[in-house]
Order: structure tokens, then sequence, then C-alpha cells
């Protein structure tokens, strides 16, 4: 019998490691805009809360890019956090920015993944806007996962340890034949292993840092580094 592993997709495949919280800012501070970390933060969580009313299953990641920057930038002009000479094309600049990022991290992650659904029955846990299935035909991940679980589809979010009961059920395997492997520690790496699979933490650049990390059977610092992992499980 395989083994399986589990991935998370946001933070993970898409970024590498850098959570969206962060990528975002980073994108902001490369295009030399004057706005505050806190300012930008609270432009996050704003646009976070809008997302799950707009996104359709169709949509493509560069359509759920474009929303969230887009309620991002609604936020920071209505609050005049933006210099009005600062706000021109930001919508367009943003958007591309990342995209481009995420073709180049997808292209990586798509290969390793491709390279391990050879020796190993692989699954998706997310949370994410209803629309994974569109995003992973979009970015070179089609037909790789045997379980994709998007939480907007089953109702159930990380980290409610749940939803990784779930994918578990539908591949019906035992959590301990099962490695999960996620950029948050307290979103992935804690719940999975309260129901008793093992854990490879991305410690990437993360939204807050966990002040403790000893549920993490292995802590790896590039996606890259997955490949050696698993062998040595
Ligand atoms: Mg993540």
């Amino acid at each position: 019998m395989k083994k399986v592993l589990l991935f998370d997709f946001g933070g993970t495949l898409d970024t590498n490691g850098v959570h969206w919280g962060e990528k975002y800012w980073e994108a902001y501070k490369k295009l030399g805009l004057s706005i505050s970390k806190k300012q930008y933060e609270e432009a996050y969580v704003y646009s976070e809360s809008y997302m799950a009313g707009v996104v359709k299953p169709t949509d493509t990641f560069k359509t759920t890019l474009i929303y969230q920057i887009l309620f991002q930038l609604l936020y920071l002009r209505n609050k005049k956090y933006l210099l009005p000479e600062e706000d021109s094309d930001l919508l367009y600049k943003m958007s591309d920015l990342c995209y481009g990022d995420v073709l180049l991290a997808t292209e990586k992650s798509s290969q390793l993944i491709k390279k391990l659904n050879s020796s190993f029955v692989l699954g998706l846990v997310s949370n994410f806007y209803g629309n994974l299935s569109t995003v992973l035909n979009e970015l070179s991940f089609t037909n790789y996962f045997e379980t994709v679980i998007d939480s907007s589809e089953v109702g159930i979010r990380k980290p409610d340890p749940k939803i990784f009961q779930i994918a578990v059920d539908r591949l019906g395997v035992l959590p301990e034949e099962v490695i999960v492997i996620g950029d948050s520690y307290s979103r992935d790496i804690v719940p999975s292993k309260t129901i008793g699979c093992s854990t490879i933490w991305l410690d990437g650049k993360s939204w807050t840092r966990p002040s403790e990390t000893s549920k993490a059977d292995f802590v790896i610092h590039s996606i890259e580094e997955v490949s050696d992992t698993v062998l040595e499980t």
C-alpha cells in the first residue's frame, strides 16, 4: 500500500511557504507604496471577509487574486491610506506581480507533485473559496490528486480536524498512513496530528509565529525538501 501525502494549497504549493498575508505585503512594498503594515493588515482582513460571497466555482486563481486585491484597495482608498498620486493602475500592477510569482512557484511545485505521484497517493485539503478544482486545472495540477477537499464545498474549515478526517475517510486509509504537509502550524499541523497523521511543517514566512512547534514531525523551509523528507519516513 502506497503512503498518502495530504497537501495544503494556499501558502504551500502556490507560494512555496509564504503566507498570502505576507505575499501581498511584499508586493505593496515592491511597488513602493507608503501604507503602513498595520493599515495593510486591516485591508487584508477586510478583503478576506468578503471573498466567500463573490467567488464562483468557475473563477480562476487570477480572478480570485483580482477580487482580493480589489477589496484591499477599496478599503485603503476609503480610509485615505493611499496617497492620490500612488493610486493609479494599482489593481493591474498588484495582480500581475502576484500572479507572476504564483506561476513561477507552481511551475516548480507542480513538477514536484508530478514526481511524487508515482510513489505516493496524493490529496489536497485547503481552506478555499469553492473554486479549487478550477484553480488546479489552471495551474497544471490536473489529475494528480486522488481527493481534493475545498473547505467551501464541505462546509468545514481548518483548523477543525474533521476536514482532515474527511480526506482520510474518502481515501479509505488510516490516519497513521497519512503525512500532512502545510505552511500553517496551527491550521495544518496541529489538527492533523490530533487525528493521528504524521506531519511536515513548511516553515516559511508566516502571518503569525506559533509559540511552540513540537507537533511537527519534520520541519522544512522549502517545498522541494518534501521529496527527501518523505523518503525518510
Ligand atoms: Mg496554507
